[in-house]
């Protein structure tokens, strides 16, 4: 069971760094406020993306069967994969046929959320990740702590060292120009050398049987023109009717993930040119069951652009792998628990309700409100600790019963004034961690309301 609350804890113990990862996301949510500024319609554009994704996942059979029959026409070849295990065995096939063991891999979280790079490494096959971000987790060997900018955790010194470890650079260089051209050359020797290469979906066009590949770096473009194989890893939820629609989300996507106009590469994929085999794999890995439950289908109008992580106020103050999840932030709070409540029920509660995760999504997702009921869905499914049982259970008797609210409210509220503070404050008490208890004041509210009426 994941532990959120004593995650964040541990997050936090380092005051500095805490700061710095919550001013440094705060930036970027400051960047996309500003180029959501400079667009006058943006609201008009949310309902617009909001009613096409909704269109879209009511009618997604019909354009699942659509996009397969023009991407088939088109040369690609389709498969379906219900699972992760299945996504990944596909994967290993097509690999293992042409006897191919290294791959180059543009940013994915469908692939992150299969777990393919630990599933192929494991069976021979090297996997080398070729965003900046995710080489530097790769590095590492750690998983990404966010969705778009999957290394925002570590500090310049701290991938100097990784890439003097593992890259040769010069020993004790922060500088992030000369640190990003290492990568650079390292990456372009994986990249031109490739044999096969795979990458998430931004966007599968039915009336096209295209896919489009939104990236910054190039790096997915370069992997599949090198490549004689190319694979394309697509959650279902990510198809759109068509280009008509395409422009929409290319207005909002960029802007709410980094504060950009647009990312620097947007590459139509159509058809494999002559003598190269192009693989499409649509997964459904749990969608369908969030879809057919009908209560909150609506998550899968996510089109992954992380605002919602980067406005958390949860998540700034404790980070992405507080979630134990692929996907952290009040999108990932949401999708947890859908697919498993008795291991992500804590995270619902790692959210202060305050709705910025909702104002920015771009494809307006309630999320708060999807959080909170998430709450009652936890209570439901038996998934509380025994101590918040038994806390919720105490509060339901209190409050329900006017009397016994009124004499615990007056005694308890004026024993707590004399109780020495360690009472109070000690480690069984998470809610004295961070807070201080507001002064008691002499007159209760009771009172003083009954007095000011009197008063008129
Ligand atoms: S839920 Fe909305 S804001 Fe969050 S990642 Fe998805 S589209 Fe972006």
């Amino acid at each position: 069971m994941i532990d959120h609350a004593g995650n964040a804890a541990a997050f936090n113990r380092d005051k500095s760094f805490a700061e710095w990862h919550n001013e440094t996301l705060w930036h970027v949510r400051h960047k996309r406020d500003m180029a959501r500024n400079g667009v006058v319609d943006w609201e008009l554009l949310r309902e617009k993306a909001s009613a096409i994704k909704e269109h879209t996942l009511a009618n997604l059979h019909d354009y699942l069967l659509e996009f397969e029959k023009n991407a088939l026409r088109n040369g690609w070849v389709i498969h379906w994969a219900s699972g992760s295990d299945l996504h990944n065995r596909i994967i290993l096939d097509i690999l293992s046929e042409e006897n191919i063991n290294e791959v180059v891999k543009s940013k994915s979280m469908l692939t992150e959320e299969c777990g393919l790079n630990v599933f192929l490494e494991k069976r021979g096959i090297r996997i080398i990740d070729t965003d900046l971000g995710e080489r530097i987790v790769q590095l590492a060997e750690t998983p990404p702590s966010h969705i778009v900018l999957p290394a925002i955790h570590m500090k310049k010194k701290e991938i100097g060292e990784l890439f003097h470890k593992h890259l040769h650079s010069a020993p004790g260089s922060e500088d992030p120009e000369y640190l990003t051209r290492v990568a650079r050359e390292n990456l372009r020797i994986h990249l031109k050398n490739a044999k096969a290469a795979i990458s998430g979906v931004n966007f599968g066009l039915a009336d096209s049987g295209a896919i489009v590949v939104c990236t910054n770096e190039g790096n997915a473009d370069m992997g599949i023109h090198h490549a004689d194989i190319y694979i394309a890893s697509m959650g279902i939820e990510k198809l759109i009717p068509g280009k008509t629609e395409l422009p929409v989300f290319l207005e909002l996507l960029a802007r709410s993930a980094t504060g950009q106009p647009i990312t620097a590469y947007t590459s139509h994929l159509i058809k494999p040119p002559p003598g190269k085999t192009y693989h499409i794999i649509l997964v459904d890995n749990g969608r369908a069951d969030i879809l057919s439950g009908n209560k909150y289908g609506e998550v899968l109008k996510c089109i992954r652009c992380g605002a919602c992580i980067n406005t958390c106020p949860v998540y700034r103050r404790s980070g992405g792998y507080s979630y134990g999840f692929t996907i952290p932030g009040p999108i990932g709070s949401v999708l947890a628990p859908l697919k498993n409540m008795k291991k992500y029920h804590a995270l619902p509660f790692a959210s202060t309700l305050c709705g910025s995760c909702s104002d920015v999504c771009p494809v307006k997702i309630d999320l708060h409100e999807i959080l909170f009921k998430l709450r009652y869905d936890a209570v439901d499914a038996g998934s509380l600790s025994m101590a918040k049982r038994l806390m919720l259970f105490i509060l339901d008797q209190v409050l329900y019963r006017k009397s016994l609210y009124s004499i615990l409210g007056f005694f308890g509220t004026r024993l707590l004034k004399y109780l020495p503070s360690f009472m109070v404050y000690h480690r069984f008490n998470g809610w004295g961690k961070s807070r201080d208890f507001p002064g008691i004041p002499d007159q209760s509210f009771k009172k003083w309301y009954k007095e000011e009426i009197k008063r008129g």
